[in-house]
């Protein structure tokens, strides 16, 4: 099974995202029930790797914290293949973050090597469905977008079906924060 570690998104939040996506090409859209924020991203496990890393996540100690989504952006410059809503920088998500990766590690994940950018994925591109100067305008459309706070209690570990018109995810398990 392909796993990976979010943040779900509250329903208002998850709205006012989706409203984001207005002028946008119609395909690939993130559907609303589909909006989260990756902390990380693990891949293919087995039953007995996935049972260490639940027990590994059931471990991480952080504390809950206020969400704000701030501005947009898009991956793969001039030829863009991905448009997000960014998370604003804050401490409390990077240590989440570190924490849920280090868990990962424990369990026998290795991490990725790219810097982590905390965003919420809003499209995807197919090559050459949208020119770099059309993304550029519904990057400066949304660029002022703020959106918060949504409270942040838990994590959750998510299993991933690709294959299908738009990938499924299934919450295998929820993470408390406390503190
Ligand atoms: P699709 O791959 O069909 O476009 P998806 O990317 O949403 O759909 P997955 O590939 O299973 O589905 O990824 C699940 C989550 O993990 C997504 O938020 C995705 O951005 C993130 N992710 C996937 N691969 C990586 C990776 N190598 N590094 C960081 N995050 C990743
Ligand atoms: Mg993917």
């Amino acid at each position: 099974m392909r796993l990976f570690a979010a943040l779900d998104l509250p329903e208002e939040m998850r709205e006012r995202l989706s409203a984001l996506q207005a002028g946008l090409p119609e395909g690939r859209l993130t559907t609303p029930e589909n909006l989260h924020l990756t902390l990380a991203f693990f891949g293919e496990a087995g039953a007995r790797e996935a049972e260490e890393l639940h027990a590994a996540l059931g471990r991480v100690k952080a504390a809950p914290f206020d969400l704000w989504i701030d501005g947009t952006g898009a991956f793969g410059g001039a030829k863009p293949r991905l448009l997000f809503a960014a998370a604003r920088p804050d401490p409390a998500l990077a240590r989440l973050h570190e924490k849920v990766e280090q868990a990962g590690r424990q369990a026998g994940f290795p991490n990725p090597a790219e810097r982590y950018r905390p965003h919420v994925t809003l499209k995807r591109l197919h090559p050459g469905e949208m020119s770099a100067a059309r993304a550029a305008r519904w990057l400066e459309a949304t660029g002022a977008a703020l959106i918060g706070p949504a409270r942040i209690g838990e994590f959750v570990l998510f299993r991933s079906t690709l294959g299908h018109a738009r990938p499924v995810y299934e919450k295998l398990a929820r993470y408390a924060l406390l503190g």
